[in-house]
This record gives C-alpha cells, structure tokens and sequence, in this order.
C-alpha cells in the first residue's frame, strides 16, 4: 500500500505519527493508499524549518520571487496532465472539471509574477517641509493553509503562490482526502528553484490543525471549508492573536427571472448544480423561480437531470462523477430522505443508481425536488451534493429577501432579460460574489474571492489584491534629513501650518 507522506524542509518526510488515513478511489470504492496524520511534533518541525526559511526568503528580492513564480507557472503547465489525474483519482470529478479548476490555481500564480509591481508602495514628497513619508508592505512571517477536499489543487493556490510570492513562508495542510497533489506542487516548486523550507506540507487531521493554530510562531493562517471548523479557526486565531481568513461552507441561489432566457438559465443551472457532483462551494443548490416560470423551469431540468451522463471521472463521455467518500455518499443520500420527509416533490431521485462495473463507487444520480420552502433543513443546510431545490417565489422582491435572509453568503446569480432587475440584484444582494446570467461567478485570480455573513470569516477575501494585503503588513516610515537650520524642541502635535 502507497504511503503519502509530508514534505518539510525541501524533502519527503515520514514523521514521528503511527496514525494514518484512507485513501480511497471514489469511482471504484477502493482504497489506493495511505496518507501519514501528523503529530504536533511533526507540524512544529514543518514550522521550525519554514521560520528558519524565512530569513533568507524575507529578504530576497520580488523579482527573484517572481521568477520562481515563472518557472513554478511553466512545469505547471507542463505536468498538467499528471496533476490532473492525480485530482481525478483522488477527488473523483472528471477529467476536464479537474483541469479547469488546476487552471483557475494556475491564474494566481500568473498573478503572482507580478508581484514586484504590486508590491511598489506609494511615496509621497515634502509630507511637511523637507519631510518625506512612504508606505511599504512587509511580509508576515510563517502562513498556514488549511484546506477542503472539494478543490486540491485550486483552492492551496488561492493561499500560498500569493503568500510565497510577498515574501512569507508557508504550511500547507491539505484536505486528509485527497492530500497528493499538494505534495506533487511542492516537488515542483523545489523544481522551480524555490528554497527548501519555503514551502510546506504537513498532512493530517484536527491534531495537525490544533497544532497549526496554537503555535506562535505561525503568523497568519488561511483556512477553507465548512462552516463550523471556519469559526472554529476564526475564534481560535483571533485568541492566539493571528491573523486569520476563514472561508465556510454556502448555499447558493439561481433567482431565474420570468423574462430569462430559459435554455441558458437551465443549462447554467445544470453545470452549476451537478457539475463536480455539486461538491463546490459555488454549486448552485437553490433555484428561486419567480412568478409564472416554475412549471417550466422544472420541466425543462427533470429532463436534463434524468439524461445526466454519471460514471468515472477519467471516461471522457462523463458529466459528472462520484462523491468523495462513501461517508459523504450517505450523508448527501440522507439529505434526500429528510426532503422527502419534509414534504418536498422528489422529481428526480437518483439515490439507487448503479454503474456496471463500478458498483461499489460512491455514485449517486442527480437528485431534483420542487416545492421546497425556506423551513426545510434541505433549504437551510449546505448538502454539498448533487441535489438541486427549487423554491418558488412570487416575486422579485421575495426572491431577494429569500437570498438575503440566508445564513450564508458567498455566491448568487440571476437570470434575468432586465437591466434594473439585473443591476437592483447586484447592488442589494447581501452576497459576496454576485452573477448576473453567469451561473457560477467565480472571480478571475485578479480580482478576489470571498463570501458574505457565514460563509466567511475575517476580513480579506483570497488572490487578488486581498491577497497582497492579508499576506503583508503595512509601515509607513517618515522621513527628515537634518538641513544647515537646527530647529529648537517641538512640544505640541505636528501639523501643516
Ligand atoms: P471540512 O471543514 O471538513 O475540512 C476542511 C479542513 O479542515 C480540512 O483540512 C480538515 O482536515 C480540517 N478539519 C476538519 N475537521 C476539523 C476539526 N474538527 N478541527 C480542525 N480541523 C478540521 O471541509 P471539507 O468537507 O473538506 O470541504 C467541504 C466544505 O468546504 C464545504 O462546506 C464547502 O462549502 C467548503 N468550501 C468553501 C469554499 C469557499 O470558498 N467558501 C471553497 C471550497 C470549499
């Protein structure tokens, strides 16, 4: 049996931890490896080494950094098939799925390169007479990264090309699922040129998590997943005085307006629910129809959901693959069973599908319900499957405070004919990330990602320009040089006259 180990100080490390987890193939239902839990020894020991990194790393210049980001960009793109295969085998999403999303990783490097420019500052001359004052952005220290399993490549390239690249070093514990790319990417990054140490991967569960957390040397930590370990971090960072970015779990609403165009609105609501079997945290798992285009709309889905092709994700005819585990294959199979009792209409119920020849793969069908209200649990709770509830609204207004009064925030979108209905939506949806007839409006790794109320935690969104500022500290340093005048002692607060 494969063992995944960590990668500390520029090489494989096997650490002291005699705990291991499973590793499983989602289409077949078997295990295909082991991967090493951490102790806190083995995550102080990742640490220790990426402090001591710092040292040297803090002080190399932006554009050394920003060519390794270069390097590091271009073997990215010549092991793009490999990395994809290994998400594929481990996560379980078909094979175009899983390189789109290396691709979006792959965005916030190229970002990165630029990070000299971004890095610049802003000077200002004669502040006061002969008094010169600059801003600078310095890096944080060590950063940890704490990922979900629903993104492996993607969502560790929200954090540390951005954090490496200002300067910081960095721990990397990935989601326990599916932990082989990050190892892969830090073998390619040493590739790139990077220093040993720089970067870090420390695989493992809540012991590594709690030992990431309380040390004090670790400086800022970024965490993505479900919503209560989110708070979790947040609450915990915030004691142990970090700075910390906490992104949780959503339940994101498809508003389709009467006046849409409804085959797009039922082809971006297909790819948005049930592509990547719905493990996204931009999966759209709630469409409001509004006024009269119900029946319509669910019409249209029950036959698109009844013809979805499920099977493996390296079969090129497949649209969508397993889930992750046979633990999250019942929680989602439950989820369906509650609706059900909750008096929601099951349209399509794909909890019995069976493929021939993986009949022991954690597939499930897609899974369509009309007639949900807001009362319901498969309304409030993120099921984070493939199950889509569609709700009915009598108006726009309902619709928006259906989206507004939800306990998460990160994305929405509306389709819609209609510049104000599009624009009024934009501008009062208490929502992060907002689309209009764009399903999934996921920003580009030049802008930032981040949701609103309980689907984030902090205060900076991921990538972007949020990025440079959540992985930097701000000085501003003021300056005068002594002239042939000496001045006598100043006792009160200086301003312009
Ligand atoms: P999860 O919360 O179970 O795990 C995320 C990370 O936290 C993993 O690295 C895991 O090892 C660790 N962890 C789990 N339990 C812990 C505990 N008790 N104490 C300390 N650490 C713990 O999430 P998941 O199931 O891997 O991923 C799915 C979730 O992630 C969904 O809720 C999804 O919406 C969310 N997600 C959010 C975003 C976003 O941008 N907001 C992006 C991707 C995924």
């Amino acid at each position: 049996m494969k063992t995944i180990q960590h990668f500390v100080g520029g090489k494989a490390y096997s650490g002291d931890s005699k705990r291991t987890g499973k590793i499983y193939n989602p289409a077949t239902g078997d295990q295909s490896a082991q991967v090493k839990l951490a102790t806190t020894e083995d995550v102080n020991k990742a640490i220790a080494n990426a402090k001591k990194a710092f040292e040297s790393w803090s002080n190399t210049p932006p554009l050394q950094r920003a060519r390794v980001m270069f390097k590091f960009k271009d073997l990215i793109e010549k092991n793009s098939d490999e990395l994809t295969k290994i998400i594929v085998s481990e996560h379980g999403k078909v094979y175009e799925d899983a390189k789109g999303s290396l691709t979006r990783g792959l965005e916030v490097v190229e970002y990165a390169c630029g990070i000299p420019q971004m890095l610049k500052g802003e000077f200002t001359e004669n502040v006061g007479s002969n008094v010169d004052s600059w801003s600078i952005r310095q890096p944080l220290g060590v950063c940890a990264g704490i990922t979900p399993f629903n993104f492996p490549a993607m969502v560790p390239m929200w954090m540390f090309p951005m954090a490496i690249a200002c300067g910081n070093t960095f721990v990397l514990k990935p989601s326990e699922k599916d932990p082989s790319c990050s190892i892969r990417l830090a073998e390619l990054l040493k590739e790139a040129g990077l220093p040993d140490g720089v970067f870090n991967v420390v695989n493992g569960d809540k012991e590594a998590v709690d030992a990431l957390i309380n040390n004090s040397d670790i400086a800022a930590v970024s965490f993505v997943g479900s919503t209560p370990i989110a708070k979790y971090i947040y609450e915990n960072c915030a004691k142990n005085e970090k700075r910390v970015q906490a992104l949780g779990g959503a339940k994101n609403h498809c508003v389709v307006m009467p006046d849409c165009d409804l085959d797009q609105a039922v082809n971006g609501l297909m790819g948005a629910a049930y592509g990547s079997a719905g493990e996204r945290c931009m999966a759209q798992s709630v469409a409001v129809a509004v006024g009269g285009i119900g029946d319509k709309l669910v019409n249209e889905l029950t036959k698109k959901v009844e013809s979805l092709k499920v099977g493996p994700g390296m079969d090129k005819q497949s649209e969508m693959g397993p889930l992750v585990t046979k633990e999250h294959l019942d929680k989602v199979r439950g989820y369906v069973d509650i609706g059900e009792k909750e008096g929601a209409k099951l349209v399509v119920d794909g909890r019995n599908f069976k493929l021939q020849g993986y009949e022991n793969g954690f597939f499930i069908g897609g899974c369509l319900f009309d007639k949900v209200t807001k009362n319901m649990r498969i309304y409030k709770e993120e099921i984070f499957g493939p199950v889509l509830s569609v709700v009915r609204a009598k108006d726009f207004d309902e619709a928006l405070q259906l989206v507004n009064d939800h306990e998460f925030g990160n994305g929405v979108s509306i389709f819609t004919r209609d510049g104000d209905s599009g624009r009024t939506f934009s501008n009062k949806a208490k929502i992060g990330m907002v689309g209009i007839n764009i399903p999934i409006p996921v920003p580009m790794a030049f802008h930032s990602f981040g949701g609103w109320k309980r689907s984030l935690f902090g205060d900076q969104h991921m990538h972007g320009p949020e990025g440079v500022r959540f992985y930097t500290k701000l000085k501003t340093i003021t300056s005068r040089w002594p002239s042939g005048l000496r001045s006598d002692p100043e006792f009160v607060m200086p301003t312009m006259k």
